[in-house]
């Protein structure tokens, strides 16, 4: 089995549960799979390949929670540019309706390779459009050339507008296909296994956008096969009215009745969860996907994140969609996470290295997941260095696990994912960017101004 040693390491966050912080570390991998980490002098000599890491500070892969890799198409579209949720929505929905799987592959791929720079190294996707033939196993093989550890959650939606649902009535599916085509992707693709690459999810849309009965049906059919269940809750004051004039329920009701409570299930977002609505989550283990950076654009409100946490609630950073967020990148992501809780609740509601823990071992919670999130012995081989000699860090190095965090996100230097070194001096090895980058822009632009389906 082909070894790989990193040496020299300034530091080593390692997110064990000692929650240990070793300087002058190394870690020892065989495989996919962390053998030991520890100073140098605890480490092998040699090995297959040996990375010299001096001047950097190593962690652990960070997890991505929630996104919407498609969306990386349509950033910074001017109809949605200072919108609310819904009508954001109801702007883009005409242009997604011209989506074609070749951009789905393509865009998964951009948003994949821009998760990666940013020192992602796990990520779930939530692909719940399929017009023109588009299907999820066009994101899973954009997934499975660049290398990302990938959840990918097929996502629905069932109720248009004839029907008092938000999309228009052609972007929707029938249930009965949607539950078929879940159950077809879990079983060709789902690995359940330790360091599993591919996970698939049972991903309903939103409470707008699907029946109650999909809801319940799938959390059947996801429960069968033991996969985890995924949705957008309560994520700004129109989503929760619609909740209480429509069900009349709180979303965190709405969740309890059809059976979306569990450590298998995560919601993203809960900006306007109440507090049994917290209590109820921290007492089944529900996980929340926080996006902060959408969540200011689109002015949705902040997250009682901290309240969350001291509650108990699995908590993981999502960068969400790249429509609503602009960008794709965790790093930045989980700095307006500490920020964002800040201006809500003041300078002591997050530290940087909380932010950073919800960003490994928080994601890893949510994604129902015990192998990724912290470097240990046994644990999956994901991690990613940053030099520290560069300007962003520049006066910072009195606290270089802080200044990850709170210093202008840089990109990684070293990522290395289930033992494979995907980014090597800044490069990424499975991909060129380059051309990636020119195909996505003139797909982005074929597909935002071609003529609207009618
Ligand atoms: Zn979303």
């Amino acid at each position: 089995m082909r070894s790989l040693l990193i040496r020299n390491a300034d530091v080593i966050v390692t997110m064990d549960s000692a929650r240990r912080e070793i300087a002058h570390g190394g870690i020892f991998i065989e495989g996919n799979r962390i053998v030991a980490v520890g100073s140098g002098d605890e480490l092998p000599t040699n090995a297959d390949e040996v990375l010299d890491l001096s001047g950097h500070i190593v962690v652990p892969g960070l997890i991505n929670t929630h996104h919407h890799m498609f969306q990386s198409l349509t950033r910074v579209v001017p109809a949605s540019q200072n919108e609310e949720l819904f009508g954001w929505l109801t702007n883009l929905f005409p242009i997604w309706a011209k989506l074609t799987p070749e951009m789905i592959f393509v865009s998964t791929q951009t948003a994949m390779a821009e998760l990666l720079l940013s020192g992602c190294t796990t990520s779930s996707d939530h692909l719940y459009i399929y017009p023109n033939g588009c299907r999820l196993d066009d994101s899973i093989e954009a997934a499975s050339e660049i290398g990302l550890r990938f959840h990918a959650s097929r996502g629905s939606m069932s109720i248009g507008e004839s029907r008092g649902g938000l999309p228009p009535d052609r972007l929707v599916e029938d249930e009965a296909a949607i539950l078929k085509d879940t159950q077809r992707l879990i079983e060709t693709y789902h690995d359940a296994g330790r360091f599993s690459m591919l996970r698939i999810v049972a991903a309903p849309c939103s409470p707008y956008t699907v029946s109650e009965d999909l809801m319940r049906e799938s959390a059947h059919l996801a429960r069968s096969y033991g996969v985890s269940l995924h949705t957008h809750l309560a994520e700004s004051v129109k989503d929760v009215d619609y909740s209480r004039e429509r069900f009349n329920l709180t979303p965190a009701e709405y969740a309890e009745k059809l059976g979306w409570v569990g450590r298998d299930v995560w919601h993203a977002h809960c900006v306007h969860i109440d507090e049994p609505g917290i209590h109820l989550f921290a007492r089944t283990g529900t996980g929340i996907a926080h996006c902060p950076c959408s969540n200011m654009r689109l002015a949705s409100g902040i997250a009682p994140v901290r309240q969350m946490i001291c509650a108990g609630v699995p908590v993981g950073i999502g960068v969400d969609g790249s429509a609503s967020s602009d960008s794709g990148d965790i790093l930045a992501e989980t700095r307006q996470a500490m920020l964002l809780q800040r201006v809500g609740f003041g300078p002591r509601a997050m530290s940087a290295r909380e932010a950073l823990e919800l960003a490994t071992v928080g994601g890893a919670r949510v994604l129902n997941r015990d192998d990724i999130g912290a470097l240990a012995p046994g644990m999956a081989a994901d991690l990613v260095a940053f030099n520290l000699n560069r300007i962003e860090y520049a006066g910072a190095l009195h606290d270089p696990v802080s200044a990850l965090v709170f210093c202008a996100p840089a990109r990684v230097d070293y990522s290395i994912v289930n033992g494979r070194v995907l980014v090597r001096d800044r490069q990424i090895t499975s991909i060129d960017l380059g051309p990636l980058v020119e195909r996505h822009n003139r797909l982005a632009r074929t597909l935002v101004t071609a003529q609207p389906v009618s």
